[in-house]
């Protein structure tokens, strides 16, 4: 089964307003098995619309048309559908008495353009709006000799998910097979993603019944797995299979899969070990202590730390010989660990982690250039560094330092 979601709306193809419905109503197909083929944002011109109801009743199944039932001259969304299907078009008198009811019940005057919310299409079903007051139309009806389940459903967010939910899913359900669900969020990072898929991709293109889908963003690959299958046994059992091979595919790389955050499975294993950690950072300011901070529980394990932007909070904060600074410079291997070292030692840490580098625009040189991180852990009798060469602006660089930083406390754990 096909689906295909129409945003209607003008203002969906300015700048200023995106079409956040549909994946709502993604969302909702998919836990009932079905998979969203398409989705056209068309603009509030009957032609273009016609045009769009066409084309999608030409290649989907199931066909959500959302926007475009309001009162106003720019709202044509039955008009459209009904001129599409070949079908006229009726006001009905009962919705008008309904309207008629809720204006009157608000003390406003009910305005003639209102009306056009109680005209129905031939042959649809009205779906009451719990929220406002253009209802929903279900229509279980036949373009070209095929079948169609075609839904109009009002924009305001909150109208169109409210009556998607409640009164367009339960409809699908009755007519679909009925179908399970299994999901499954695998987690990497510090992998590039094209050296992901071309190691992942072999295994899971053998999986042609799970929807697998790699997403990367701040500083992580998500792999995300959708199985849908007539029974939850069977579904699983499909995703976890896959899960499992690319789990080990991935190794190390892999840090959750059951969807968990980075720092949330550092402070579980910080947990875990009984291990506690402080922390050195400069050139990410903090953003090493905040993310490990934003987890409840954290101040078990995380014992705290300083930020030490200049040289002399480096030696004064975490012990770093200022000879070591004078030879080495600030953004060093060496200086890292003896900030690791430093810090661990000041607060008496299980661990201690030290963060240094230049975080751009400014302040690169030919020998070390902006995005040049080091970041060190000291941990039991060893302490490592890492270097690293990030791309990007400021924020970006800051953020891909403590992702290895919180790797590397990960790595060290596990
Ligand atoms: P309409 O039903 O076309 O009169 O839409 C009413 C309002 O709902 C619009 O002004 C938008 O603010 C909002 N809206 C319509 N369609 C969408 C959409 N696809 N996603 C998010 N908001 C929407
Ligand atoms: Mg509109």
């Amino acid at each position: 089964m096909k689906s295909e979601i129409i945003a209607v709306g003008s203002e969906l193809l300015t700048p200023f307003r995106q079409d956040t419905n549909s994946l709502y109503l993604t969302e909702k197909l998919n836990e009932i098995g079905v998979g969203v083929a398409f989705k056209t944002i068309v603009g509030d011109r009957r032609r273009d619309l016609v045009s769009a109801v066409r084309t999608a009743l030409g290649r989907a199944d199931i066909v959500a048309v959302m926007g475009g039932l309001g009162p106003t001259e720019d709202d044509l969304s039955r008009e459209a559908v009904a001129e599409a299907l070949g079908v006229g078009i009726r006001r009905d008198g009962q919705l008008v008495v309904a309207l008629a009811a809720r204006f009157a019940k608000r003390r406003i005057p009910m305005t003639d353009n209102n009306l056009k919310q109680a005209d129905i299409i031939e042959g649809a079903t009205v779906l009451p709006n719990a929220n406002g007051t253009a209802p929903g139309l279900w229509l279980d009806t036949s373009f070209n000799g095929h079948r169609k389940l075609v839904m109009l459903v009002p924009g305001p967010p909150k109208e169109c998910k409210a009556l998607f939910a409640d009164q367009c899913i339960p409809r699908l359900r009755e007519i679909l097979p009925v179908r399970h669900i299994a999901k499954r969020v695998l987690k990497a990072t510090m992998i590039p993603e094209s050296t992901a898929d071309a190691l992942l991709a072999p295994i899971y293109s053998t999986y042609k019944d799970v929807d697998t889908t790699i997403l990367a963003g701040n500083a992580e690959i998500q792999l995300q797995l959708f199985c849908a299958k007539p029974s939850l046994e069977l579904a699983q059992h499909r995703v976890d299979e896959l899960a499992s091979k690319l789990e080990e595919a991935l190794e190390e790389h892999l840090f959750s899969s059951t969807g968990e955050t980075l720092e949330q499975i550092v402070v579980y294993y910080l947990e875990l070990k009984q291990e506690t950690l402080a922390v050195a950072e400069s050139c990410t300011g903090g953003l090493l202590s905040q993310r490990i901070t934003s987890i409840s529980g954290s101040s078990r394990s995380f014992l705290g730390g300083a930020v030490v932007y200049s040289n002399e909070l480096k030696a004064d904060f975490a012990s770093v010989p200022p000879q070591l600074i004078a030879n080495h410079g600030a953004v060093s291997a060496e200086v890292a660990e003896a900030m690791a070292q430093g810090i661990r030692r000041r607060v008496g840490a299980s661990m201690g982690v030290g963060i240094t580098g230049i975080a751009g625009p400014g302040g690169g040189t030919p020998e070390k250039p902006v995005g040049l991180v080091y970041v060190a852990v000291s941990y039991a009798n060893k302490t490592e560094s890492l270097e690293c060469n990030f791309s990007g602006d400021r924020d970006r660089i800051r953020l891909w330092a403590s992702q290895q930083a919180l790797d590397m406390i990960r790595r060290r754990l596990m």
